[in-house]
């Protein structure tokens, strides 16, 4: 069994040092439990997170211990009634080739999922996320400006592609030509903006000529800068991610923009209101499931996937994906289904 665990705490970015594959005997399911493959290993930004012991809504990765992740994986030996061999799942094996679970937090795929990695994806966590952060949090109405960033990773574009579907004019950020060329020709949106252009508040402005309405932040820094002197009143900020600052280790140089941010809050009456999307949402799982669903049927929503293969790439595809290498979700397939 091929494991990866965290082998020492990031200061700033992550590097090959924070992390070390181990190789351990394949682990025997006891009694109730059930021996899973891993197949699909899904990479996510909130990993960051977990590799830090600051103080947040989830525990730290403990040093030592394999570093968490969702997963797709197989049954390969049952002693639970309710799994066989050969069942799909979505699980929670972490970085890691094999894993034991007593079935509680498994989640049946069905006996031949037609595409099981979606699950990590635009079917599971970040397609749920854009889901009830733009719908519940942002409240989009015809005729509104949408803005999100991250506009080509699976939050961003889900969200995107939503607010086209409520009738939203979708204004999209991201990084480079290529991705804002997706995000327009792929994803429908209105425009996209490249953030690392020189006069990105300036092009951003320009191709929001009635205001923001909604602005779904995923990532903060430079792109929310650009943002706030365009919100319109009665505003609304989903934060979902603030990824640009996920590798700080120290607050941004510049003026404090605080009194700044407080005085367009409360002048333009704005809603920004955070969420964890299990914590906050998860009993509207299902609701979100067959919209979703419905969606892809149609071919209302496009997804896509930045595939990683051989578990011991997963560390630099999740450095990859914190510097934006990524251009998709990043999944990494770990072993043959
Ligand atoms: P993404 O693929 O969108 O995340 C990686 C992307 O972030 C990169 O490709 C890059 O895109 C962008 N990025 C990185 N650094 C910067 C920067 N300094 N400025 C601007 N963009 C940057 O992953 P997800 O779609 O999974 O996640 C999007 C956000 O949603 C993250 O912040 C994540 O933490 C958050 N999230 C929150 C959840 C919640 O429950 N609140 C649940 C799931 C996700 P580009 O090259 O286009 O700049």
């Amino acid at each position: 069994n091929r494991r990866i665990v965290l082998a020492s705490r990031p200061v700033g970015a992550p590097n090959n040092d924070n992390f070390r594959l181990e190789e351990q005997p394949i682990p025997q399911p006891g009694d109730n439990e059930v021996l899973l493959r891993t197949i699909y290993l899904s990479l996510d930004p909130y990993m960051r997170g977990r590799m830090s012991d600051a103080k947040s809504y989830a525990d730290p990765v403990a040093i030592g211990a394999v570093m968490t992740a969702g997963t797709v994986s197989r049954v390969v030996q049952s002693n639970n009634p309710n799994f066989k061999e050969g069942d799909w799942v979505l699980s929670m094996n972490g970085w890691q080739e094999y894993a034991i679970s007593d079935g509680s937090e498994l989640m049946p795929l069905g006996d031949n999922p037609p595409a099981p990695s979606y699950a990590l994806g635009i079917m599971g966590m970040p397609g749920f996320t854009a889901y009830m952060g733009l719908l519940d949090i942002g409240k989009p109405q015809p005729g509104e400006t949408l803005v999100v960033a991250s506009a080509t990773g699976p939050v961003g574009a889900t969200v995107g592609q939503i607010g086209k579907i409520k009738g939203c004019r979708v204004v999209g950020v991201a990084g480079g030509a290529e991705k804002c060329r997706y995000a327009v020709d792929t994803l429908g949106f209105d425009a996209c903006i490249d953030h690392h252009a020189d006069d990105f508040a300036k092009q951003l402005k320009q191709a929001c000529p009635d205001g923001i309405d909604i602005y779904f932040e995923n990532v903060g820094g430079k792109v929310f800068d650009g943002v706030l002197p365009l919100f319109n009143t009665g505003a609304r900020i989903p934060v979902c991610g603030l990824i640009a600052m996920y590798n700080a280790t120290s607050l941004p140089d510049g003026p404090d923009r605080m009194a700044l941010l407080m005085q367009t809050i409360l002048v333009k009456r704005m809603t920004m209101r955070g969420f964890i999307i299990f914590d906050d949402y998860g009993p509207r799982y299902p609701e979100f499931a067959k919209d979703m669903q419905q969606w892809l049927a149609e071919g209302k929503i496009q997804y896509k996937e930045h595939p990683v293969t051989g578990l011991e790439n997963a560390p630099q595809a999740f450095f990859d994906l914190l510097e934006g290498r990524n251009f998709g979700k990043v999944v990494v397939k770990v072993g043959e289904d």
